[in-house]
C-alpha cells in the first residue's frame, strides 16, 4: 500500500521521543491509540508515555532483547488475523539498537504488512547537529565491549572514510575515546552529542585527543552519541609504502607492535594490516 491510510492487519513501527515528550507526533499518538496491542520494552515507561498522550487502557506486551524471539509467533498470528500491532522502544525508533527487527522480518516473511510512523532517533539527531559531513555516514550502534570483535571494529573505523556514528553508555565513554585515539590517532574531529532534546542538551566538538581530556574531567555525562570524522580522502597506501614506513620505525628502535600502531595511524590503514606486514618483516618481534 502506498498511502498512509491504515490497512487492517499490520505491524506498525512507531518512533517515540528520545527525551522531550513534545516530540511525540500526532501520527504516533493515532497509531498507538488505534493499536490492538502495543509491544514495548518496558510497560511502565511506555505506560507513562501513553498516559501523557491521553491514551487509556492500552494492551501492552513486553518485547525486549530477551523476549522478542518468543513474541514473534504470537505477533505474526495477530497480524494475520487482522490486528494492528504497534512496536515502540524505550526511546527513538524501534529496531535501532533496540528490539523490533526480528518482528519486522517475521511479519514480512509471512507476507503481511509492515508500516512505519517515523520519529526521533538519536543517530540522525546527533549526526545533523555535529557539524561533520552528513552526506555519507555509517552507523555503528554500540561497539562490542571487548576482545577481537571490538578491535576489528575499531580497525575498520580507523580506515572508514565516511562519518561514523556510535552509541555509547556514559560510563564507557572515556575508555572508548582512548581506544579510538589508539586506532585512529588523536587529530580526527569528533562531536559528543549528549542529552539531546533534554534540559541539559550539549554538543561538544573538538579533536579525539581533546575529547579524551573532556571525558576524563567529567562525571558520566548522561545519554550520548559519538560522531566521528571519517578518514582523510587519501589514496590507500599500498603494501610497499606501508613496509617502507615500518622499516623506518623498526630501524629507529621502535618495537614491532608500536611500529605497526604508529604506521597504521600515520597512513590511515587498518592496524590489522600493519601488524600482518610487520610480522613478515620482523617475525621475532611479537607484533600482535
Ligand atoms: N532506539 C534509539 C534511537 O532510535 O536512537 C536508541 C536506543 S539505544 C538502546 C540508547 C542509546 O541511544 C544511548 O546509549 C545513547 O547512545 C543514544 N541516545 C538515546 N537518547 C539520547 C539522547 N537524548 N541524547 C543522546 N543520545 C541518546
Amino acid at each position: 500500500m502506498m498511502g498512509a491510510g491504515p490497512a487492517r492487519g499490520a505491524l506498525v513501527l512507531v518512533g517515540t521521543p528520545i527525551g522531550n515528550l513534545a516530540d511525540l507526533s500526532p501520527r504516533a499518538v493515532d497509531a498507538l491509540a488505534g493499536a490492538d496491542l502495543i509491544c514495548c520494552e518496558d510497560t511502565r515507561r511506555t505506560g507513562r508515555l501513553l498516559q501523557h498522550a491521553g491514551i487509556d487502557r492500552p494492551a501492552l506486551r513486553t518485547v525486549n532483547d530477551h523476549t522478542e524471539v518468543r513474541a514473534v509467533a504470537d505477533v505474526v498470528r495477530r497480524v494475520a488475523s487482522g490486528e494492528r500491532v504497534a512496536v515502540v522502544s524505550d526511546a527513538g525508533m524501534p529496531g535501532i539498537s533496540d528490539p523490533g527487527e526480528r518482528l519486522v522480518r517475521a511479519v514480512i516473511a509471512e507476507g503481511h504488512a509492515v508500516e512505519v510512523v517515523p520519529g526521533p532517533s538519536a543517530v540522525v539527531a546527533a549526526l545533523v547537529v555535529s557539524g561533520l559531513p552528513a552526506g555519507r555516514f555509517v552507523f555503528e550502534g554500540f561497539l562490542p565491549r571487548k576482545g577481537s570483535a571490538r578491535s576489528s571494529r575499531l580497525d575498520a573505523l580507523a580506515a572508514e572514510r565516511r562519518t561514523a556514528v556510535l552509541y555509547e553508555a556514559p560510563h564507557r565513554l572515556a575508555r572508548t575515546l582512548v581506544d579510538l585515539v589508539d586506532a585512529r590517532g588523536g587529530e580526527r574531529r569528533v562531536a559528543l552529542a549528549r542529552e539531546l532534546t533534554k534540559l541539559h542538551e550539549e554538543v561538544w566538538r573538538g579533536t579525539l585527543a581533546e575529547a579524551v581530556v573532556w571525558a576524563g574531567d567529567r562525571e558520566p555525562p548522561g545519554e550520548l552519541v559519538v560522531v566521528l570524522e571519517g578518514a582523510p580522502e587519501a589514496p590507500d597506501a599500498d603494501d610497499p609504502a606501508i613496509e617502507a614506513e615500518l622499516r623506518r620505525a623498526l630501524a629507529a628502535g621502535v618495537s614491532a607492535r608500536d611500529a605497526a600502531a604508529e604506521v597504521a595511524r600515520s597512513l590511515g590503514v587498518a592496524k590489522r594490516r600493519a601488524y600482518a606486514l610487520v610480522t613478515d618483516l620482523d617475525p621475532e618481534g611479537e607484533a600482535g
